[in-house]
């Protein structure tokens, strides 16, 4: 696995700056009218627990659609917090484990849609296997329980932090969930204490 030099800021794509959950209800819910699924409802990361294995096999295929990026917003205050960490100098890559070279492209083409200066400067670190752990990063953004796991395994008290979603309401207190204004001042100062 690649690493990556100057002890960057790691920040997870799928759930962390782009939304894609939203994206996906908007498609299950215009095809099953009948059986509507609220954001409330995807109360777990894992969707068989809480949508049902159906709802849960529909979201898979959907993050295998390159398409559900051009129906994806980014999350609120997301891309303007990285285009300030671009400006300002504060180290930092996204982090994906997406390998379809389609849905790569449908994110790099996203990301310039929505941020080109961000897109431009920022280098993508494809995570094939294991935990975004191993990049070497000063602190991790992710929506996903499972990273959190592995980061506090890997070394305790390592800051972790994750957007608001009903999903993530079970973070432990070590687990910093807020929205991304408050993600970014939370990455600022670990950068700037880190610097001394
Ligand atoms: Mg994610």
């Amino acid at each position: 696995m690649a690493t990556v030099g100057s002890r960057p800021v790691v920040v997870d794509w799928d759930g962390t700056i782009a939304d894609i959950v939203s994206a996906w209800l908007a498609r299950w819910n215009r095809e099953h009218p009948d059986r509507r699924i609220r954001l409330g409802q995807v109360r777990d990361y894992d969707l068989r627990r809480c949508v049902g294995d159906e709802a849960a096999e529909h979201f898979y295929r959907a993050i295998g659609d390159p398409r559900l990026y051009e129906e994806s917003s980014p999350m609120p205050g997301a891309l303007a917090t990285l285009a300030g960490w671009v400006r300002d100098g504060v180290p930092f890559v996204l982090a994906t484990a997406t390998v379809d070279p389609g849905v790569l492209m449908a994110k790099r083409v996203w990301l310039r849609r929505h941020a080109s200066d961000v897109a431009t400067a920022v280098e993508i670190v494809p995570v094939l296997s294991g935990s975004k752990a191993d990049l070497g990063g000063i602190a991790l953004i992710d929506d996903n329980p499972a990273e959190w796991a592995t980061w506090a395994r890997v070394r305790a008290g390592f800051p972790v932090a994750t957007p608001p979603w009903p999903y993530t309401q079970s973070a432990p207190p070590s687990v910093l969930r807020a929205p991304w204004p408050r993600l970014d001042r939370w990455a600022r100062a670990i950068v700037s204490s880190s610097r001394g």
